[in-house]
């Protein structure tokens, strides 16, 4: 069993925990909190819990939360940190886990030199394998680098510009905006482009960046110029076969995002989680080098099921397709 440690449990760490938890392979051996609220409550029934620094043990205890320790105690029992701090204090924390021998994987908001090697499942699991600490690049990143590696498998990927229509801030968050404007990222080509470089080789990716008021998903606009040339009957089932893309369609009453996450909740989800990236069916066009698309990604659980493979190529537990099977396998992703 793998000896798994989630330090930060926002977001994204309290879904990681779930996945790690669903393995057969691995086990959370303990979560790190940074406040006693309700959160740290529902969590410590079933995980065992853990303050950042002994000074902040007692407030937990006044609110009669179960704490084992603090975060440098869980390191000494861990295979391997999942990360999941706000950014830029992964990068801080990367000391401490060099310090204890623990292998780390940090989050999409940390800068892809503190690591040096970024991941995404299907376009560069072997790059992390047997590493010590790999970045999952974040979830815009992960949509964009899962849609890509397969483009770029089937016809070869020569250019990729894309539009990103951002979700404000998270579901769970009353502190962000913007609530009644929109926001473009005045820098060109937005960060997210020089970002799926890390994980796919293309020769060129640009992005554009437009935060709007919502907290339920992304949305992407592709346009990719590819090697082979394309007419429309070459795209019908671009990626279907590909667990972690999921087609979706207006003629099924899916037309915005908020039936997409109605259809997540339809299904069961914990959270009402879409651990896939939904693919518009009828905005896939394509002719001669140009293919374009629309993808919506939900930002709060894409990067989950990559956190679980990371943790495998890393501790070199298992090869690419067995580990994506189990995972997807556990977390009921793609019907399996
Ligand atoms: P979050 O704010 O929801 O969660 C972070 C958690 O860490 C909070 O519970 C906070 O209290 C806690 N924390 C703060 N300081 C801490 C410390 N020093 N030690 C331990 N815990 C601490 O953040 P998030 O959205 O889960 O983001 C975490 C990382 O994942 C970031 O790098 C972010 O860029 C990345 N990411 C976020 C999303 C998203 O849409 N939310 C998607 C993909 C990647």
């Amino acid at each position: 069993m793998i000896k798994v440690a989630i330090n930060g449990y926002g977001t994204i760490g309290r879904r990681v925990a779930d996945a790690v938890r669903m393995q057969k392979d691995m086990t959370v051996v303990g979560i790190v909190k940074a406040n006693p609220d309700y959160v740290a409550q529902e969590a410590s029934k079933t995980f065992r819990v853990y303050a950042i620094m002994k000074e902040n043990i007692e407030a937990f205890r006044k609110e009669n939360i179960d704490v084992q320790g603090e975060l440098e105690t869980l390191l000494g029992e861990a295979d391997i940190v999942v990360d999941a701090t706000p950014e830029g204090q992964g990068e801080k924390n990367i000391e401490l886990y060099r310090k204890h021998k623990v292998k780390a994987i940090l989050q999409g908001g940390e800068k892809s030199s503190v690591t040096g090697i970024s991941f995404n499942a299907y376009s560069n699991f072997t790059d992390s394998w047997g590493k010590d600490y790999v970045r999952v690049v974040s979830c815009n990143t992960t949509g964009l680098a899962r849609t890509m590696s397969v483009i770029k498998e089937k016809f070869g990927v020569m250019k990729v510009d894309a539009t990103l229509v951002r979700r404000a801030t998270d579901p769970n968050d009353s502190r962000k905006g913007p609530i009644n404007s929109i926001e473009p990222s005045l820098k060109f080509p937005s960060h997210h482009g020089p970002d799926l470089k890390t994980v796919v080789q293309i020769p060129e990716a640009t992005t554009v960046a437009i935060k709007v008021p919502t907290t339920l998903m992304h949305v992407h606009s592709v346009n990719v110029t590819t090697e082979k040339t394309l007419a429309q009957n070459d795209v019908s089932d671009l990626f279907s076969g590909y667990r972690r893309i999921i087609g979706v369609s207006g003629k099924a009453g899916i037309t915005s995002t908020a039936q997409v996450m109605d259809m997540a909740r339809e299904m069961g989800r914990k959270r009402g989680d879409l651990f896939e990236i939904a693919v518009w069916k009828e905005s896939i066009y394509a002719s001669g080098n140009n293919l374009r698309y629309i993808q919506a990604v939900h930002q709060e659980s894409d990067v989950v099921p990559e956190n679980v493979d990371a943790i495998r190529s890393m501790m070199q537990a298992m090869d690419k397709e067995k580990s994506l099977s189990e995972t997807d396998r556990a977390m009921q992703i793609g019907g399996i």
